[in-house]
């Protein structure tokens, strides 16, 4: 009975008392840090820092992710007692069973180090690894272009495309964790080959990366365009030059912008058929683009989409920015420990 009433208490506190949760978003350059505050109604969140991503073993990394935790956590008053659990996001695949990141290409020092265990028993609290993606979804759900929502999808147009889906407030992982593979989706049926083994997958064409890609590939094919001088001159090419080249009447720039954004308006169809979700959100460098990459994938979207309702789950670029990752990892914590 003794132990009863300990654990009443114990509950009793956690409503009553302000507690948090840490993140920590792990890159190949930099180590990102944030606190959860988790108040009765309210959520926010605070401190968001970064340390450099130590290059030696995985030891090294794992105890530079929990000294920047643990000063956080002295700075700020938390402690063992209220702080609900640390939420780690880090680059895919993982075995999120073990804690473990299976093998990741800008970390390979960390492929199947336990890096969730080993921060766990650093800190002395509970610890979560969810991949980065998901982590930034689950971001932008608590405190960003979703937080008024329950259900979105997150599409991460960056050098490759990272998807995160959350339906009823949870990250859906999927039976092998392999869910949510948005950039994997096949939009064009033998199509471009992808890294992934496929052919045609959605990433091919809508990321940034993949974008200044199929401009570079094209004019090494012979294609004319105003493209060819920027590559000669500076050796590569961004998604930025070819909207810009677009922009100015280039047909090279202005088919590859064209596909890229219809294939984004196919996958947002696809989605929304699947899941209905309350909304997308699309993140990641190609969105500084802004509306000239949100109206054509509209135009797409009017163009593509049934006419059995006339709804369409809006379409926003994330608000949060750089920062969806780390917050987002203290919300894969909260999620995990919160109750
Ligand atoms: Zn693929």
């Amino acid at each position: 009975m003794e132990q009863d009433r300990d654990l009443y208490t114990h509950s009793a506190n956690l409503i009553t008392m302000e507690t948090y949760c840490i993140g920590i978003d792990l890159g190949g350059t930099f180590i990102k840090l944030a606190a959860m505050r988790i108040g009765e109604d309210v959520h926010d969140f605070f401190a968001v820092r970064q340390i450099p991503t130590p290059e030696s073993n995985a030891e090294d990394i794992a105890g530079a992710m929990a000294d920047g935790a643990g000063k956080l956590m002295q700075e700020h008053g938390m402690d063992g007692a209220n702080v609900l659990g640390v939420g780690i996001g880090a680059p895919g695949p993982l075995n999120r069973a073990a804690g473990a990141i299976v093998n990741p290409p800008n970390l390979p020092q960390l492929a199947g180090f336990a890096l969730r265990d080993r921060i766990a028993e650093q800190l002395g609290i509970p610890a979560a690894l969810e991949n980065d993606a998901n982590a930034a979804a689950l971001g932008e759900f608590y405190f960003g272009a979703g937080k008024e929502v329950t259900s979105l999808v997150m599409l991460t147009l960056g050098t490759g495309l990272g998807g995160g889906v959350i339906v009823d407030g949870k990250v859906v992982h999927g039976a092998n964790d392999f869910g949510g593979e948005i950039g994997h989706m096949i939009v064009q049926p033998d199509g471009i080959e992808c890294g992934c083994g496929q052919r045609g997958c959605l990433e091919q064409y809508a990321s940034a990366g993949n974008i200044a890609r199929q401009a570079v590939d094209a004019i090494g094919e012979g294609r004319d365009s105003r493209l060819a001088n920027i590559l000669s001159e500076a050796g590569e090419l961004s998604a930025a030059d070819v909207n810009a080249a677009r922009k100015d009447g280039d047909d090279l720039a202005a088919e590859i912008w064209d596909d890229a954004t219809r294939y984004l308006a196919i996958a947002c169809i696809n989605l929304e058929r699947l899941l209905d979700c309350d909304m997308i959100v699309l993140a990641g460098g190609l969105t500084k683009a802004g509306d000239d990459l949100l109206d054509p994938i509209h135009r797409h979207r009017e163009r593509l989409a049934w006419r059995i309702v006339d709804h369409k789950a809006p379409l926003s670029i994330a608000a949060l920015g750089n920062d969806a990752g780390v917050v987002g990892a203290a919300g894969v914590a909260f999620q995990a420990f919160g109750g």
